[in-house]
């Protein structure tokens, strides 16, 4: 779980597809009673099972958390007389929590159910939740009270939330939230969860209230981390932000128009990310013989040597381009009023091809130049001078004709053509028909 993983994979879909079935008659059923409210560390609890149809089922009471807020709903396991069906989806239709189990025939109606939550799943979004009203403090203190939550999806590993801000947020300014955030956490302060009617809310807290969107309902619950931030929501909140532990933001991007994502960690994922981060630097220092704190320096430096290393490279290049250049020169036939230069090199791309056939063109205007090369594929170029073009060179044609022989393809302008093509073994065909093509254009023999 590195960082630079949590940065380029997609968030991991947590919101279920599933959604309750609407055939089902939940109206006879009473309000189920939400034990993770009332205890929000209840791992386990037993319950009668009221209702099933299928592979539904509603309890009395149940901890596990039904899908809501940006929070996905929990899984865990039900056990009933000795057997045990895993607890898939959690849905709440009205008052009424229905669980989905992995089995058509597992609970009945009237029995007493054990139920189990992956507390290990639970507990990451109960730090990721409340890691997300303390960021979200910690933003509209630093960037002003405009800042209101756009979107948020919680995650095992990361989370997301989307704020509204007029301009980017810099790499400084991130760092400052991070800072800010993570006092709060250290400060343990007391995150209090409580039902209350609306108007007394709203009268109390201000309509800042709804940063995570409207709540329906005449009482509304809201989560208040002490002095800090007061929210209308409807998750799973650890008691003590302490137990959130170090929050990371990993990534930032603006995805729409004035809103900006932040993708965030926090607890002890951060410090595994941040371990695996320092072997890495470890690692490349080492490579380059540095030590980790001087490791941006070794960069810069090797960055600046390849640079300089690449320019030498170039130079060499033009210049071994000029002496085979001159070299060729002598090899070019007279034709009417062209110079036809033919040749087949061993190696060498078509960027250094169109090297080569430029510096001769250039010296000379009449010239046309058709140069080949390959050892798996082959290339072909054709190049022309400008007095060369006066005298009817068309160098797409020329290469287009040529690149046949090859089984391949090209083509081009007049003044330069390309080609290139599976069958290296008849290259010299292929120039040979190139040379043709030229030799009818040079005649006047072309286009009438
Ligand atoms: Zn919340």
């Amino acid at each position: 779980r590195r960082v630079a993983e949590l940065h380029s994979k997609p968030q991991k879909k947590t919101e279920k597809k599933s959604k309750v079935p609407t055939h089902f008659d939940l109206s006879e059923l009473p309000e189920t009673e939400l034990l993770f409210y009332k205890e929000p560390y209840k791992r386990e609890f037993t319950a009668d099972v009221l209702w099933k149809e299928g592979d539904y089922v509603v309890l009395d009471r149940t901890a596990f958390y039904p899908e809501g807020g940006g929070q996905p709903s929990d899984d865990g396991v039900l056990k009933s007389n000795g057997d045990k069906f895993e607890v898939l989806d959690v849905q709440k239709s009205g008052d009424v929590v229905l669980h989905k189990i992995d089995s058509e025939n597992g609970v009945r109606t009237g029995e007493k159910v054990k139920g189990e939550i992956n507390w290990e799943k639970r507990s990451a979004y109960m730090r990721h939740h409340t890691a997300t009203h303390i960021l979200l403090g910690a933003l509209r203190s630093l960037l002003g009270d405009h800042v209101w939550q756009h979107g948020v999806q919680k995650g095992e590993e990361s989370s997301r939330l989307d704020v509204s801000h007029h301009k980017r947020i810099s790499e400084e300014k991130i760092q400052e939230i991070e800072k800010l955030a993570n006092k709060i956490v250290f400060q343990d302060r007391k995150v209090n969860s409580l039902w209350m009617d609306r108007n007394e809310a709203e009268k109390k807290y201000g309509h800042s209230l709804y940063q995570g969107g409207v709540v329906p309902g005449r009482k509304i619950r809201i989560v208040d981390i002490e002095d800090w931030n007061a929210q209308a929501c409807s998750g799973t909140h650890c008691t003590h932000n302490g137990e959130v532990g170090l929050i990371k933001i990993i990534n930032r991007e603006r995805i729409q128009d004035g809103v900006e994502r932040l993708v965030f960690a926090s607890g002890l994922p951060v410090l595994e990310s941040l371990q695996e981060q320092e072997q890495r630097i470890k690692k490349s220092a080492e490579t380059l013989r540095t030590s980790p704190d001087e490791i941006d320096k070794a960069v810069q430096k090797l960055f600046d040597q390849w640079k300089s290393a690449k320019k030498e490279v170039d130079n060499l290049r033009s210049r071994v381009a000029d002496l085979k250049a001159e070299k060729l020169e002598k090899n070019s036939e007279s034709f009417n009023n062209i110079q036809i230069l033919a040749e087949k090199f061993e190696d060498g791309d078509s960027d250094e091809l169109i090297q080569i056939g430029e510096i001769l063109t250039n010296n000379n205007k009449n010239m046309v130049v058709i140069l080949a090369s390959g050892k798996t594929s082959a290339n072909i170029i054709a190049m022309a001078g400008e007095k060369a073009l006066e005298e009817g060179i068309n160098c797409g044609e020329i290469a287009s004709e040529a690149a046949k022989s090859i089984e391949g393809g090209g083509g081009g302008k007049p003044e330069l053509g390309q080609g290139g093509g599976g069958n290296v073994e008849k290259l010299e065909e292929a120039i040979k028909m190139g040379v043709k093509i030229c030799k009818k254009q040079a005649s006047g023999d072309n286009n009438g």
